[in-house]
């Protein structure tokens, strides 16, 4: 049995300045010295100084041509992430195959590669390394700062901390893992952000929400993530106030539907197994019943399903919702919504992960990775 590493995806007042201005830049997509302050607490001098750090360090850069007219000097300037220089390496290791990616320090991808491999052999983390000199090799100029690694850790038989410590001795890079689901949930949470802002959609997070719309990204509290797609399970994000983690994630591969489907388990019924034959709008049903059924488990404040068997048909979204309401014990309604990921999900999640150790200590991975480079580069 091995414990489900946590995700951080939002580290708030208490980390350090660099990472609060960080933070709240990637999050606000792009914003003035004077509305860090105002969104941190931080004072205009603090924020100040830090960004000019961080520009200095090519983390951030100004955009002088953005600045909001009869606003003289720096604080009108708006600053945004710098996605020219810096990158991260995203992991992913599946059943079949394994993704390589290279993200930006905004948590986008820029090029993947997946290659297969045979089923229930250990991972190859030395070619999966090479895969990656090869993505590095065709944009010159873009150094690593950190690498994710993901991988649904159960299913597959492996301990997390062993394969970190691996990448780490083949990369050089600080490494973060998180389970499948776990990153999943992860990338949802950073990447709906970018959706909302943006008007256009794309791939990364395509959502459509259903009861209460805006209210059930931001408010905070618990958000339970169930995940339905070449896998089934769920995980939470737990909003502490300061900082907000993604922990736990639990498989939903032999929830009980009721369903009667025999399960190579040997019990009936199991979800995956009920969900595989089922005709379509009988298992639309079965899955918003076992959201509903989650859901009064756990009594989280919002709920958002992810994954193509909950988005594949949006026919069907309907179905899921009403299945996922009418089986509930709870007093209060708890809004849902849906995001759909591209067939890039694999790389969206271990670039989310891999961002963690910049997001943790920014001015610290800069500065090792001239280190880093040197080690490597010998
Ligand atoms: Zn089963």
């Amino acid at each position: 049995m091995t414990r489900s590493p946590i995700i951080t995806v939002s580290r708030g007042r208490f980390s350090s300045t660099a990472t609060q201005v960080l933070e709240q830049v990637r999050a606000a997509g792009r914003a003035s010295r004077d509305e860090i302050a105002a969104a941190t607490g931080l004072s205009i001098a603090t924020v100040g100084r830090t960004a000019a750090l961080l520009v200095e360090r090519g983390l951030l850069r100004e955009r002088p041509d953005l600045a909001r007219p009869g606003v003289t000097g720096r604080p009108g300037v708006p600053v945004e992430i710098d996605t020219d220089h810096y990158v991260t390496i995203g992991v992913h290791v599946g059943r079949r195959i394994a993704t390589v990616a290279l993200g930006d320090l905004t948590g986008r991808v820029l090029a993947s590669q997946t290659v297969r491999r045979p089923l229930g052999t250990e991972p190859d983390l030395e070619q999966l390394s090479r895969e990656a000199a090869t993505l590095l090799g065709s944009h010159p100029g873009r150094v690593p700062l950190a690498a994710g690694l993901v991988a649904p850790w159960r299913e597959i038989g492996l301990v997390p901390t062993e394969r970190e410590a691996e990448l780490h001795e083949l990369t050089g890079l600080p490494v973060r893992t998180g389970d499948h689901i776990s990153a999943v949930a992860a990338a949802e949470f950073l990447h709906r952000r970018d959706n909302r802002r943006d008007s256009h959609r794309e791939s990364q997070g395509d959502s459509h929400r259903a009861g209460h719309p805006d209210r059930a990204a931001d408010a905070g509290g618990l958000t339970l993530y169930l995940y339905a797609r070449d896998t089934f399970g769920w995980s939470v994000a737990v909003d502490r106030g300061v900082q907000t983690d993604v922990t736990r994630a639990a498989s939903l591969a032999h929830f009980p539907t009721g369903a009667d489907v025999p399960c190579p388990c040997g019990r009936s019924g199991c979800l995956a197994a009920a969900i595989d034959v089922l005709p379509d709008v009988e298992r639309a049903r079965t899955l918003g019943a076992t959201a509903g059924s989650v859901r009064d488990m756990l009594s989280p404040d919002q709920v958002v399903l992810v994954g193509q068997a909950f988005t594949g048909d949006p026919g069907l979204l309907d179905v899921i919702v009403a299945a996922y309401e009418a089986h509930s014990a709870l007093e209060r309604p708890v809004p849902v919504s849906f995001t759909r990921f591209g067939s890039d999900i694999q790389a969206i999640s271990a670039c989310t992960v891999a961002l963690g150790p910049v997001l943790d200590d920014p001015l610290a991975c800069v500065e090792a990775d001239g280190a880093c480079r040197r080690r490597r580069g010998a």
